[in-house]
């Protein structure tokens, strides 16, 4: 309360000295008017030195924000609920509001409160919605996390003939620049989406609605966000997309079609639309070629633990345990090579080079890491300096990122034998401005506060007015203090204080009681009064007001000075951009390889071979989170394994490998460990393993049973069906597919009845390289129909009727599935473990194989229906590939004839 007085809006008319009769005031029709234009929004309304919220928005702000809500003034009639935040802790309840899904519009004063008062006493300060702040359009620093990026993506739909719709993603992070687009598909649009890892999408109202992609838009973890068609109009994107990059046409950019025009359009509009009046600098766009990153979906991401486990947390997935990046920047490319390992051989190839190149030089390795440990956020304080965001610390973070530049690049410059991704990079950085940085070296000092409007900046020396401005200031400042002393002794107040706050300036302040003399002559010739409070009267003197506009005149210059400085600086930084931005993209590639580097040497890993194989052979291969946990927990080595799911002769398939074994074998660490090498090979990285060869994977599945999915509301058994049938429905002989326990969330027969059938499609139908693992050993059977299925077990060892694992995998099947010894190691009370016993020799007495013989003789039925086709049906087609809500009443009718007319062809 104290605080907010002390801090009274510049405008004359506050709502809590609003009058309460009239319906409202001019200042509360602003805001109403301002509201009234961005009613998906909660408005911040600046006041002071606050933002406040009123109305609905109040209310929702203060349970949101944990903060008071008071109620100011009257609006017909009735009381304005308000709540506000203070400007200088805004960001993190930003963060809030943006964490829960809100989005914030930023209204700010556009004009300076003395120009409103010249249009008359009772006039407005004019104001604005200068920034819309959502999810995807961050740049603060407070708000974003350095190691992530923080996606906007755009998804396109294009209503398509016979071959079904197209989509496209167009993604952009604004806070380093990125912008990019990929064609899509309707099959692989989640896969996409989870690959990008936005923060919010937009899409066109129609294609939020539809009921095919509900789940979808549900499922994202991100703030959907539905626009109006015109977002996304193919026909106009092209010009749009010219005229934010300021050229001619987009030819130069690539060629893309209809539908990846009118996705990145929609982004560059819904960027035009939150960022009012500032265009944030981003990169040309550049489009990606489908099938260039190995697919994932988000259900194999989640089951891999890629970047956090299925619990949530970051500790204990594939990116923690692997990730050595020192910088920000670093840490998000390795994240998008390991959320998009490329199927590309060469790339992955070239990467490989320059780990191995750092591998052999570990002082080199040693010294670069070093100075990236130093190198600040350069991608990220260009953003915020262009879009006119940025403080000192943001020109400093440039210096001082383009200065690592400079030491990284000498200490690569003479090495022989670069491998090409670092020499790519040392050129990169060999561009760096280097007068730049020594300009803004020269001209900041050595502390800087955040935000430019408090000046203080600029170093002493570096303008000879601004040195001759600070000094009046501070010696105005220094008569103030001293101030204070002479007018307690001409008073005889002892108490007397000189004080200063934002609305009275300087000002004398005395105890109610020892006020009296000094309204009285002679005092009241000195003293004249300014405000009576109800424990203290305050005064100002004609000396104090004579200094204090001293101090605030040579304030005002220096500040001037400063931003001038300011401006020029960023002035320069903004015509080098594209140098900056390149040096930028070079660290982060150094630091990428650096770590990878680091890491293969700390873990012993191998370089592995990525071709265009179909092979699939890991020698001695190990988990690259289980082996560090292990080791972590009590030092216990992790039992590497081999796998082969290569063809076995040129241009046959891969094979699918049946890994049965008891609980707690290691069947699921045994499954994991092989798609995390794939993955791991392909983003360019050395694998956990003695020998890998990967012939390149283009899709990646991998299902565990029985997961549970609550949260989407769906029972666990439906779960893993809907991805099973993804799989079966989609992978091809590219893929790898890893199905662990499939069939386990139903009844016994049931479940090995659907694994059963799903290993024979698998085999037959997708022909992909698989990794089976099952509790159900019937299934070993199979392999004697199936040529290219193999049966592995784990072994253990049984000893005094307890089951040892030796997690290690050999050829073979597991005879039985020890599921009571490991009961009985769980601690199953001994009278329950003799009883299952015996229950158990019963039912193994009884025939329990024999449904498994007969279907393994039934096998050739079962691929004979599996390759039959189901018939075509032309009107089935036709009716399928209506669009009733899209069509006129005379195409309806057409239509109709149409229908009719196929019923009397096939007839
Ligand atoms: P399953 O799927 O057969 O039930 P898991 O793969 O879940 O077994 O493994 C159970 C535990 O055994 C793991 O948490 C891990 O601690 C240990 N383990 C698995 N594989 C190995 C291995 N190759 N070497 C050492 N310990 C392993
Ligand atoms: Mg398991």
């Amino acid at each position: 309360m104290d605080a907010r007085a002390e801090n009274a809006p510049d405008d004359e008319e506050a709502p809590e000295t609003a009058p309460a009769a009239p319906p409202s005031t001019p200042m509360m029709a602003q805001y109403l008017e301002i509201k009234a234009a961005n009613p998906d929004c909660l408005l911040f309304y600046r006041m002071g030195d606050f933002y406040e919220m009123f109305f609905g928005d109040a209310e929702i702000a203060s349970r949101a924000l944990g903060i008071a809500l008071t109620r100011r003034g009257k609006h017909q009639g009735a009381d304005i609920p308000m709540c506000g935040v203070p400007i200088h802790a805004a960001d993190q309840y930003l963060q809030k509001l943006i964490a829960l899904g809100h989005r914030v519009a930023v209204c700010e004063q556009v004009e300076d409160p003395t120009q409103a008062r010249k249009r008359g006493a009772k006039s407005v300060v004019r104001r604005d919605v200068i920034r819309l702040v959502t999810a995807g359009t961050l740049t603060e620093e407070a708000l974003l996390d350095g190691r992530r990026n923080n996606y906007l993506a755009a998804v396109a739909r294009q209503r398509g003939g016979g071959e079904g719709d197209a989509f496209a993603v167009a993604w952009v992070d604004i806070s380093t620049g990125e912008f990019r687009v990929a064609a899509s598909a309707a099959s692989r649009l989640a896969a996409d989406l989870a690959r990008i890892e936005p923060r919010e999408v937009i899409v066109a109202d129609g294609l939020f609605a539809d009921a095919a992609l509900m789940p979808l838009w549900r499922g994202m973890g991100a703030t959907v966000t539905p626009l109006s068609a015109a977002f996304f109009d193919g026909g106009t994107a092209a010009d749009r997309l010219a005229a934010y990059f300021g050229v001619a046409t987009v030819d130069g950019f690539g060629s893309f079609s209809r539908v990846e025009l009118a996705a990145a359009g929609a982004v560059l509009a819904y960027v035009e639309k939150t960022q009012i009046r500032e265009r944030p600098r981003l990169s040309p766009l550049a489009g990606e070629a489908s099938g260039e990153a190995m697919q994932i979906d988000a259900a194999t991401r989640a089951n891999l633990e890629l970047t956090q486990t299925l619990s949530g947390s970051r500790e204990g997935s594939l990116a923690a345990a692997i990730d050595r990046t020192v910088t920000g920047a670093g840490a998000r490319l390795f994240a998008r090579r390991l959320a998009g390992p490329s199927t590309d051989p060469a790339v992955s190839g070239a990467r490989l080079d320059a780990i191995a190149w750092l591998l052999g030089d570990r002082s080199r390795r040693d010294g670069i890491r070093a100075d990236l440990k130093a190198a600040p956020d350069l991608a990220r304080a260009l953003s915020r300096l262009t879009l006119d965001r940025g403080g000192p610390r943001d020109l400093a973070a440039i210096s001082g990122g383009l200065a690592a530049a400079v030491a990284i690049a000498a200490r690569i410059g003479t090495a022989p034998d670069v491998p090409a991704e670092v020499a790519a990079a040392v050129a990169a950085l060999s561009a760096t401005p280097v007068e730049l940085v020594a300009e803004i070296e020269a001209a900041l000092a050595d502390e800087l506060p955040l935000l430019k409007r408090d000046g203080g900046f600029v170093r002493e020396g570096y303008r000879a007015g601004l040195d001759e401005a600070r000094r009046l200031r501070d010696e105005s400042r220094r008569v103030i203090a001293s101030l204070q002393a002479r007018y307690a002794a001409d008073t005889a107040v002892r108490t007397l204080r000189v004080k200063h706050n934002n609305v009275l300036g300087y000002f004398i302040e005395v105890g109610s009681a020892a006020a009296p003399p000094l309204f009285q002559p002679p005092l009241n010739a000195t003293f004249i009064h300014r405000q009576t409070l109800a424990s203290a009267v305050r005064f100002t003197t004609t000396e104090l007001a004579g200094l204090e506009a001293k101090i605030a005149g040579a304030g005002e210059r220096a500040l001037a000075v400063e931003l001038e400085v300011f401006a020029t600086l960023v002035q320069q930084i903004g015509a080098t951009a594209d140098l900056i931005r390149g040096v930028a993209d070079a660290l982060a590639v150094i630091d990428v390889a650096a770590a990878l580097a680091l890491l293969a040497e700390t873990e012993n890993y191998a370089r592995p071979t990525v071709d265009r194989s179909l092979s699939f052979k890991i020698v001695d291969g190990r988990h690259p989170v289980v082996e560090q946990a292990l080791r972590a927990a009590n030092g216990n080595a992790f039992v590497a394994n081999s796998s082969d799911l290569g063809p076995a002769r040129d241009g046959a398939a891969g094979a699918i490998w049946l890994v049965t074994g008891p609980n707690m074998a290691g069947k699921s660490t045994f499954l994991r460990q092989n798609a995390l090498i794939a993955v791991m090979a392909q983003m360019g990285s050395y694998v956990p393993a003695r020998e890998a060869t990967i012939g390149v994977v283009d899709r990646l599945f991998s299902r565990v049973g029985a997961a549970d999915d609550l949260a989407r509301g769906r029972s666990t058994f439906m779960v893993e069906m809907v991805e099973t049938a993804a799989i079966l429905n989609q992978a091809g002989p590219r893929a790898l597919v890893i199905l662990d326990e499939i069939g386990r969330g139903t009844a016994t027969f049931d479940g090995l009845s659907i694994a059963w059938a799903a290993i024979e499609h698998l085999h037959e139908v997708n022909k992909s390289r698989a990794l089976f693992a099952t509790h159900y050993h019937e299934l070993t059977a199979l392999s004697a129909r199936l040529p290219r299925l193999t049966n592995v077990t784990v072994r253990v060892k049984e000893w005094k009727g307890d089951v040892i694992f030796l997690h290690e995998i050999v050829p073979g099947s597991a005879d039985r599935s020890y599921g009571i010894q490991v009961a009985r190691l769980a601690g199953l009370p001994t009278a329950v473990v003799a009883r299952a016993r015996a229950v158990l020799r019963q039912l193994e007495e009884s025939d329990r194989k024999t449904p498994v013989h007969a279907l393994i003789d039934d096998l050739p039925l079962f691929s004979a229906a599996m390759n039959a086709a189901p018939a075509a049906d032309p009107l089935r087609e036709a009716l399928a590939a209506l669009k009733p809500d899209e069509m006129s009443p005379k195409e309806a009718l057409e239509a109709l004839y149409k229908l009719r007319a196929l019923i009397d062809k096939t007839a």
